[in-house]
């Protein structure tokens, strides 16, 4: 079928071929030689183009300084390429007009074509576009195919039944003839050799496939097929499809609602001149203009229903954030004290050892062991001792800067990494937390209890520097257990030299005497 209504179309005197004039324009736009006298000699053959060229060239649409009194100045005002491919477009269009048939109403027919173009002009220079003639000329003719099908074949569009879309025109088209108007007409202007951009974004009028968004000749059919969306929308005075026009101008031209409001304005505001240009009327302004008011006030609440629907996104992303966020923390904490586990101590040690070495700043390590721990759990239970563990857990925080890490080891241990503190600083942590946690009483159903602790110091700096991480946190552990040795409720530094050692070479001792008043004093295990 398609290939028969090919043949039909090169053959036709039905359909005749373009107007001579408009084929000598297309030699002209061809020819790279071709220059302003020989465009205004052919031109100014056909006196009805001419005035149309100088209307144009006076129009408001095209310039808002000098007046042109005849073509040439008309010509430099426009430019060449544009006022060749309007003298094209006009061309043709004139002599299209005088074609009728029967099968479709030609009235819309030239005023969807007519307002097409001038909306697809407003989108092509909100876009920027650099051949914003060629734009026009393609919305222009965007529907030529269907005029030549329909004088073709008499009888094709009759069956079409009267209340009809446009998309269900396309599949109508596809359907019988395996080939829609948007692609017949690009290969009828193939025919005609026009330029090959304009015979594309006829191709695709009917939207660029998604290959092409954002490439030039995909901009230009999206300029001309939401263009032509946006004039069946006025022309038919529905906003049924206004949802999918705003989806399109976002997928074809990224344009937002506020900025297709715009062009939607432009558009209705030009169709006074268009008529004028033209010598027709195309549709009452008042019309146009209600149309207008009720698309722009859908857009407005779609513009807000789309920055609310931002919002209420970025608040879901920032709760999953955040949940994520205390999912992660929550593996690397103790459930009971909420202390860090040993887990995420071992990964800190581990850096701040690496830092320490390299920053060549100190870094100590506290150990803390109950002293006599399990006597707790057996003489008042083990929720007893849970509580002490949660209370000596929140002491030996109140302690410890928030950067610190502060974890519990295991059992009745606890470590505390203190990266940059000197061991003399260290020291002074751990006898505030000494003094702290005998100092704690925790009220029992029926009796009061203190429990002590016995901590080991140990720290990595230059003067005692050590090998790994392992052995940094063995000496803390050392000195803990030398603590233990030498009487509980003391601390351990093990790096101070002490007199005598008991067992932990070169372990000495710093015991903090019962009486929390009482200066802590050096002791020697
Ligand atoms: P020392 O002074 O020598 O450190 O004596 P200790 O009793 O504190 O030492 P030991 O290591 O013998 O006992 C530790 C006790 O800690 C044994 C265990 O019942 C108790 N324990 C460990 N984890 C928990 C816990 O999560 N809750 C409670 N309530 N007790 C625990
Ligand atoms: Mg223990
Ligand atoms: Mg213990």
């Amino acid at each position: 079928m398609l290939d028969k209504l090919q043949a039909l179309l090169k053959t036709s005197v039905n359909f005749p071929s373009p107007p001579a004039i408009a084929q000598q324009i297309i030699a002209l736009a061809e020819d790279p030689d071709s220059d302003i006298v020989r465009i205004a000699t052919t031109i100014s053959k056909d006196p009805g183009l001419t005035a149309k060229v100088l209307r144009v060239a006076n129009s408001p649409l095209y310039s808002k300084r000098r007046r042109s009194s005849n073509l040439r100045q008309a010509l430099v005002v426009l430019g060449l390429n544009a006022a060749t491919t309007l003298a094209l477009g006009f061309s043709l269009v004139g002599k299209y007009r005088s074609v009728k048939g029967k099968g479709i109403d030609y009235t819309r027919f030239w005023r969807k074509s007519i307002l097409s173009a001038s909306a697809a002009r407003a989108f092509a220079e909100q876009q920027g576009v650099g051949d914003v003639e060629g734009v026009y000329l393609g919305a222009l003719l965007q529907d030529i195919g269907m005029l030549a099908t329909d004088r073709v074949l008499p009888d094709f569009y009759a069956s079409l039944p009267r209340e009809h879309t446009h998309v269900q025109l396309c599949a109508y088209e596809r359907e019988r003839l395996g080939i829609d108007h948007a692609a017949l007409g690009g290969w009828l202007l193939e025919q005609w050799r026009l330029p090959e951009s304009v015979c594309r974004s006829v191709a695709w009028s009917h939207g660029p496939p998604a290959s092409a968004h954002g490439t030039p000749d995909g901009i230009a059919a999206g300029c001309i097929a939401l263009g032509g969306e946006c004039v069946e929308m006025l022309l038919d005075q529905s906003l049924g499809n206004l949802e999918a026009i705003a989806q399109h101008a976002e997928e074809w031209l990224g344009l937002d609602g506020d900025r297709l409001t715009i062009a939607i304005t432009r558009i209705v505001n030009e169709i006074p001149e268009t008529e004028r240009l033209y010598e027709t009327a195309l549709m009452p302004a008042e019309l146009a203009v209600a149309v207008l008011d009720q698309a722009r006030e859908l857009l407005l609440i779609r513009n807000l229903q789309a920055i609310e629907q931002v919002t209420t996104l970025r608040a879901a992303t920032e709760d999953l954030e955040a949940r994520a966020v205390a999912l992660e923390d929550m593996h690397r904490r103790d459930p009971l004290t909420g202390l860090y586990n040993r887990g995420h101590l071992d990964r800190v040690l581990a850096e701040e050892f690496e830092a320490s070495t390299h920053g060549g700043w100190p870094l100590s390590v506290v150990f803390i062991d109950l002293d006599r721990f399990k006597q707790v759990n057996d003489t008042y239970g083990h929720p007893a001792g849970d509580e002490v563990l949660i209370g000596t857990a929140q002491r030996i925080r109140s302690v410890a800067r928030s950067s610190d890490c502060v974890a519990r080891y295991g059992g009745e241990e606890f470590v505390v990494v203190l990266p940059g503190l000197h061991g003399s600083d260290a020291e002074a942590v751990c006898r505030r937390l000494l003094v702290r946690l005998r100092n704690t009483r925790y009220e029992l159903r029926d009796a009061t209890l203190t429990v002590t602790a016995s901590i080991g110091l140990a720290t990595h700096d230059d003067q005692h520097p050590f090998d790994s991480v392992a052995e940094l946190v063995d000496a803390a552990d050392r000195a803990v257990y030398a603590a233990k040795k030498s009487g509980r409720d003391r601390i351990v530094n093990f790096a101070t030299r002490g007199t005598g050692s008991a067992g932990v070479g070169g372990v000495a001792a710093v015991d903090v005497a019962a009486d929390a008043s009482a200066p802590p004093r050096q002791a020697s295990i």
